[in-house]
Order: C-alpha cells, then structure tokens, then sequence
C-alpha cells in the first residue's frame, strides 16, 4: 500500500479529505486533510469484491480469446480441411479461413454450432460487475502536483 501524497509505502493508510479530494495517505499526510477513517485501511479490504448485494451483477458470454486455434486444432485432429469443415458446418470456406486466422471473431450463434460440431469449447460465460459511481476523483492527476506540503 502506498500514500496517495507521498508516495510512502506503509501498512497503515487511513482515508482522508485532502483539498477536497478523497485519498489514501499515511499518518503523516494525513494531518494535511480531514480523516474520513480513523482506523488504518487493511490491505485486504482491496480484495473483498465477492461481497454480497453491492455491485450488480451481468452474466455475458464471450468468445474464448484463443478460439482461432481451438478450432483450428480440432479441425485439424478431425482430419478435415477448412474447405470440408466449411461445407460441414454450411459456411463459407473464406470466413472458416477468417475465424481461424483470427481475423474475424465468430458471433455467439454461429460459435455455438462451431461447438456443437467440434464438440469443443468456445463461448464462456463472463461476469461483469456494474459499480456505483465508478470514476474516481484522482484519476488523471497526480495529486502530489497540487499540493504543497510544508515541511
Ligand atoms: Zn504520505
């Protein structure tokens, strides 16, 4: 963990106001703003996203990043060639050829059938987390920049 204003690497952060911005700094930057949490912040609260009830939520499913040589693979070990697997699969031998390159990435549909066919796996389920009010004020800036801290 390290102090938002300093830089100071430090197990004991607290959160604070500092003009007007909300930071994690050490005790000694904290006295430059206004305390929010008196008690130190734990490493550990960073990691607690499993939490219930707060962010919402959203099953998506996704095209396995490496599906070119996924199917590729198995089309090969099926001893097919992209013109047989296209006919098989009643696409066109140029967008098998697209797919596997990785040049075009194939809809949920039609990777549905490309799974179906190849008996492997290519659409995976993925969680998007919606959170509240995402952005943060300290993006952008380096907040060491705009305050001058008196020594
Ligand atoms: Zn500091």
């Amino acid at each position: 963990m390290q102090c938002d204003l300093c830089g100071a690497k430090t197990e004991n952060l607290f959160r604070a106001i500092v003009e007007g911005t909300e930071l994690n700094v050490c005790k000694d930057c904290a006295k430059y703003g206004k305390i929010i949490e008196k008690k130190p912040i734990k490493v550990e609260e960073k990691r607690q996203f499993t939490k219930p009830a707060e962010p919402e939520k959203e099953i998506i499913q996704v095209i396995v990043p490496d599906f070119a040589q996924r199917i590729k693979k198995k089309r090969e070990s099926l001893g097919l060639k992209q013109k047989e697997f296209a006919k098989k699969t009643s696409e066109k031998e140029s967008l098998i050829h697209n797919i596997e390159t990785g040049s075009f990435e194939p809809s949920i549909s039609l990777a549905k059938k490309l799974e179906k066919f190849l008996k492997i796996k290519l659409i995976e389920d993925y969680e998007e987390e919606h959170k509240k009010g995402s952005k943060t004020k300290t993006e952008g800036f380096t907040v060491g920049d705009l305050i001058k801290i008196k020594k």
